[in-house]
């Protein structure tokens, strides 16, 4: 039986990460600590949700309205077997499209996968927005975090979407109590954001 997915969080419907209404998975670990992080509470190997691929799907379908799944971390390339699962079950519910964040070099998952799935994992995967963040590249425009990430269409889907200068979204939701930032900010926003977050915790 395969493992349970280490989630951070799941959000069933944003706009902010890609075109159309999207549904997001962040998985918890990541093992390249970017200085300058948006998700750092996300990097330690720690135990978060443990959830079956199937029990993701159902919660990214709460609204079954969706265009695509993104995945984000953590490093969603650490838990891409189950990733891969959760990705054909959502290919058999709809025509979704994926989008994954990765802070590994796309030659590097294909000549050394970090973990079992990488390859099947890739397979479903439309766009890989990858390579670590490196802050003082951070330009503010476009659906990556720096300019050192590449992006990657591994299929013709999306392709008419222009992730290098779209606008960039960032969208707080309220959950639990909690308060999540979904998209990635601007710096100025991101600074404000981190005040505002650690203020009402
Ligand atoms: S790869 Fe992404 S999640 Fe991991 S430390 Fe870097 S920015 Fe954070």
């Amino acid at each position: 039986m395969m493992n349970k997915i280490n989630i951070a969080s799941i959000c069933p419907a944003t706009e902010a990460l890609g075109p159309g209404l999207r549904g997001a998975v962040w998985v918890k670990g990541c093992p390249f600590n970017c200085p300058g992080c948006i998700a750092p509470d996300w990097i330690p190997f720690q135990k978060a949700l443990l959830m079956r691929p199937d029990e993701v799907v159902d919660e990214l379908f709460s609204s079954d309205k969706i265009d695509g799944i993104t995945f984000s971390g953590g490093e969603p390339m650490l838990q891409a077997e189950g990733l891969a699962r959760v990705a054909q079950l959502a290919r058999q519910r709809k025509e979704v499209n994926f989008i994954c964040f990765t802070g590994y070099r796309y030659e590097d998952l294909i000549n050394k996968p970090p973990s079992a799935g990488v390859t099947e994992f890739l397979h479903y995967i439309d766009v890989l927005i990858e390579g670590p963040y490196i802050s003082k590249l951070n330009n503010g425009i476009g659906l990556r975090g720096s300019s050192n990430q590449r992006i990657i269409h591994i299929s013709p889907r999306l392709s008419d979407y222009d992730f290098e200068n779209c606008l960039r979204r960032a969208e707080l939701h309220i959950r639990d109590g909690e308060i999540l930032v979904v998209g990635i900010p601007s710096k100025n926003i991101e600074s404000s954001m981190n005040l505002l977050t650690k203020s009402l915790y």
